[in-house]
């Protein structure tokens, strides 16, 4: 058996994978020619401008045409997209806001930013959240529950959409990290009242920053349209909005997207096909050889693999101690593999967990709700269970088949050294 290279032997590869940034690393002459095109006509504003191009504008027009959705709002970040989103839901303070223990920070932070509080609903073994949970934390005061696709595996929306529809409440999916994801046929994002999406640059595509709301609903379009713009509607006849501002504006924000990285986002998402096929291609390989040579090796479970995009393989180990001697030894192969979030679910991040805000007298926790909302550490079990002891692999959609390889080769390595996954 090969010496480890955490301990001496020669690492599986002499140089690290590319990097994590799946859109970033397919930058090329299109980026480059569609934002010089946009500084040479001067005009990187999407609303005016001496010759405009249309890019932000283009790039709302092909995602509703490719996710078979009738609107799309191209906003700052995804941030802004889910506050953009809760706003056009009438969202707002004495309102609680369901979200899995298992996120990013922002999909609890954005709740916070709306003057809502959020509630912890735990997750299964897709580590995405579990349906099953729902009931319990359910209360009349819920007004919406956002479900969290992590790293490019569907959400079994099937009974979170039942739940929602049985008891009133709206359903957000928060895109971030799986652009192009799909369950059961259809797009993730548009399952749901609304959908939201990061282009930050560790996502699937980026411009650095930026994000999307997509919607069925005319109604929260409008909405969405007038929170991301001052709260008013500029191109009317584009989405037939005749509502006059006199008696339908609201105090919104400047979450409006830049035409720069419109073209950006333009051409990355003329791209999206191909980014996925590449990871899916590398993902589905590496899985196979995995399932074969580790009898017993456990993967995230996913509700719909026909609708993953591959963008990160996830191995779930007996313990947070295996998982973490695991990502120590196969990072010195120099194969990245990484828990996310400190191993820790997203409430025990200190603000939530303190629940502090900003504002005065700690608006908006301050609400004398019905039903106080308590954050203690062991409220999500399966979450603070599973958190530590899963590792994900990303695949990266530049891998060659050599590089799919030598992450076989790592896995199985290091699996052996350490005896850690079954
Ligand atoms: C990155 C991320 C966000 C926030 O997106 P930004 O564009 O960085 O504001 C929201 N939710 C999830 C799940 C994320 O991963």
């Amino acid at each position: 058996m090969s010496k480890l290279a955490k301990d001496g032997g020669t690492p599986v590869r002499s140089k690290a994978l590319p990097p994590n940034y799946p859109g970033a690393v397919v930058y090329g002459k299109e980026e480059a020619d569609f934002t010089s095109e946009v500084i040479y006509a001067q005009s990187p504003f999407r609303y005016y401008g001496a010759d405009m191009k249309g890019a932000v504008e283009s790039l709302e027009n092909a995602m509703t045409r490719d996710l078979n959705v009738p609107y799309a709002l191209a906003v700052t970040s995804g941030t802004a997209a889910l506050v953009v989103a809760m706003k056009a839901l009438g969202i707002g303070y004495g309102d609680k806001v369901i979200v899995p223990a298992n996120t990013f920070l922002a999909t609890a932070g954005a709740v916070v930013c709306c003057n809502a509080v959020p509630v912890y609903c735990d997750v299964d073994d897709s580590l995405n959240l579990d349906p099953h949970d729902l009931e319990r934390v359910y209360d009349e005061e819920v007004k919406a529950v956002i479900v969290v696709p992590i790293l490019g595996n569907p959400v079994d929306m099937d009974p979170i959409v039942a739940f929602a529809k049985k008891n009133g409440i709206a359903v957000i999916e928060d895109m971030a990290q799986s652009c192009g994801v799909r369950y059961k046929g259809r797009y993730a994002g548009t399952i749901g009242d609304i959908g939201t999406f990061s282009f930050q640059m560790n996502k699937i595509i980026t411009s650095g920053e930026g994000g999307a709301v997509v919607t069925h609903d005319l109604t929260l379009m409008e909405r969405a349209i007038r929170y991301h713009d001052q709260g008013i509607v500029r191109h009317r006849a584009r989405y037939g909005i005749d509502s006059p501002d006199e008696q339908f504006a609201f105090s919104g924000q400047n979450f409006r997207m830049n035409e720069l990285s419109g073209a950006v986002m333009v051409e990355q998402w003329k791209k999206l096909p191909a980014i996925i096929g590449n990871m899916r291609k590398q993902h589905d390989r590496i899985a196979a050889a995995l399932a074969s040579e580790i009898p017993g090796i456990k993967f995230r479970a996913c509700p719909d693999p026909d609708g993953t995009i591959g963008s990160n393989l996830g191995i779930i180990f007996p313990a947070a101690g295996a998982a973490a001697a695991f990502n120590q030894a196969i990072n010195a192969e120099n194969v990245q593999a990484h828990a996310l979030y400190g191993g820790k679910p997203v409430y025990m991040n200190p603000a939530l967990f303190q629940q502090r805000s900003a504002e005065k007298d700690n608006f908006p926790y301050n609400y004398p709700f019905k039903k106080p909302v308590v954050v203690t550490e062991n409220m999500c079990p399966r979450a603070v269970d599973l958190i530590p002891r899963t590792t994900y692999i990303p695949i990266s959609p530049i891998l060659s088949d050599q590089d799919g390889a030598d992450i076989i080769e790592a896995v199985v390595k290091v699996h052996k050294a350490l005896h850690v996954v079954v």
